[in-house]
């Protein structure tokens, strides 16, 4: 039995990839996806709640699946259940004429990083799941199951995409790294550990891919065929705890303003005040190359950001939801506290308010705002955890020209653009060490499939997590050495 090759991608100037391919990789693939599934490899900020025994398992199946990939790479365990698989590229032309190969280096140019994560969320009401969530069920050509699209789905269509050129004796023109995380649902710690590796190693990699987009349908109201979104930053994420005090009594004799009086007063405002709407540069780029896919007359404002920037953002900020978020920096006030007991008053009330800071803006200048606009200083206010927005990855760069060219070959239908990110990736660790960190899941997503992201009901289908095997392949291949 020969095994199953990257379709077409043997040729100099291969054509897109046929959807039998797609679906022949998916099938030969999707068993050790449901195995992987299978996994019950939960995170969770508790260690107690984490039952490690399954991310044990889950490591151990690995060699089995993808033994190739386990026989030609090497693989360390970082940062306690991280991986970091290391396949060594073929020496460039200047290395060749030495001899001398940077062993470790990651060759001239810097290695590939492609990165996925093997932690999930849980899934809170199993009984409503129409397959069980970790059955890893495979029924009318769809791999169901917690963590399919998030994101056990990347991590195996990397692997079999190795797996399937080692089977040709392919060696890639620079190094490539594996990193796949353990933490990425909880706190991401382990992709810093992995970039610090690195780091410490010197190595600078010349492009890292997380997840992050997708091929998405039916994202956009006026674009009706599939737009292949690749993140090129992602928003800040910023906890503030807003606490005020008040020395609290029995709540038999209350007064005015005290402690949770005025803390809902701050949410209130905070509510009623969204913070400045602007477009920043990659929205602007992400408008500008949907427009030849968008309907008239959307596609006429779309072609011409710049000039429409103002009127658009408007718009976009009025829309509320996903819309709104792309335009501005974010507050939503997640949990509250007060009281300890029914008859008591508050000597401390406390909010939690999640902000998701938008590129351009920074963490200090938000908690300034944040400050004006609750206008009343007994109400504290303290950084309990942020990060700053991701710096932008360029498009024009060879990096994005690689990506786009995946795409193409892969999901011709689909139009390429860059993004923000309104959630977090493990890859923003990465932007310490490298330029170009793209955040993309080469998966055709519709607007169901997004929905069952942390929810219920989470699935691929096997010709989608095919086109995914053949989009890595792709990009293996289309690698260039960096001499
Ligand atoms: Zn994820």
């Amino acid at each position: 039995m020969s095994p199953v090759t990257l379709g077409g991608m043997n040729q100099q100037t291969p054509g897109p990839e046929p959807a039998a391919a797609a679906l022949d990789a998916g099938s030969a693939a999707a068993p050790k996806l449901a195995r992987l599934i299978r996994y019950r490899t939960v995170s969770s900020r508790e260690p107690q709640d984490i039952d490690i025994g399954e991310f044990d398992a889950f490591i151990r199946a690995l060699p089995e699946l993808f033994p190739l990939v386990h026989r030609h790479l090497g693989l360390e365990r970082v940062n306690g259940y991280g991986l970091l698989y290391h396949w060594t590229g073929k020496p460039g032309p200047r290395d060749a004429a030495t001899g001398a190969v940077e062993a470790g280096a990651g060759g001239a140019g810097g290695p590939l990083v492609l990165m996925a994560h093997y932690d999930v969320v849980p899934a809170a009401r199993p009984e409503t799941w129409e397959h069980p969530p970790f059955s890893g069920e495979i029924s009318d050509g769809v791999i169901h199951g917690r963590g399919a699209l998030d994101d056990k789905g990347s991590l195996a269509a990397v692997l079999q995409a190795v797996e399937l050129l080692l089977a040709e004796d392919f060696q890639p023109a620079r190094d490539v790294y594996l990193s796949f995380g353990n933490n990425e649902e909880v706190s991401g710690v382990t992709a810093g550990v992995t970039a610090a590796l690195l780091e410490g190693r010197d190595i600078r990699p010349w492009m890292v891919l997380d997840e992050g987009g997708a091929v998405a349908t039916q994202a956009f109201p006026f674009v009706d065929g599939p737009v292949a979104v690749v993140g090129v930053t992602e928003k800040g994420v910023l906890d503030v705890e807003l606490a005020t005090e008040d020395p609290g009594g029995h709540a038999s004799t209350p007064h005015r303003r005290g402690a949770t009086a005025r803390l809902a007063r701050a949410v209130v405002r905070l509510d009623d005040n969204p913070l400045p709407a602007a477009l920043p540069a990659p929205t602007v780029e992400m408008f500008g190359r949907l427009a030849p896919a968008a309907r008239f007359p959307a596609g006429l404002v779309f072609g011409k950001p710049g000039v429409f920037r103002k009127p658009l953002t408007r718009i976009l900020a009025r829309m509320g939801g996903e819309s709104e978020a792309l335009t501005r920096t974010t507050v939503a006030v997640t949990q509250l506290q007060g009281s300890s007991a029914a008859n008591v008053l508050a000597s401390r009330a406390t909010a939690n308010a999640n902000i998701r800071v938008a590129v351009g803006d920074t963490v200090e200048g938000t908690l300034k705002r944040l400050r004006r606009i609750i206008r009343d200083p007994s109400v504290t206010l303290r950084l309990v955890e942020g990060n700053e927005p991701s710096p932008v990855s360029a498009t024009d760069n060879e990096q994005f020209a690689l990506l786009a060219e995946a795409i193409a070959a892969v999901f011709p239908d689909a139009v390429p653009a860059p993004y923000v990110m309104l959630g977090g990736t493990d890859s923003r660790r990465f932007t310490g060490i490298c330029d170009a960190v793209y955040r993309f899941a080469p998966f055709r997503m519709d607007r169901r499939a997004r929905a069952s992201i942390h929810a219920d009901n989470e699935c691929l289908g096997i010709q989608a997590f095919g086109e995914g095997i053949l989009f890595y392949g792709r990009l293996l291949r289309g690698l260039q050495s960096g001499q």
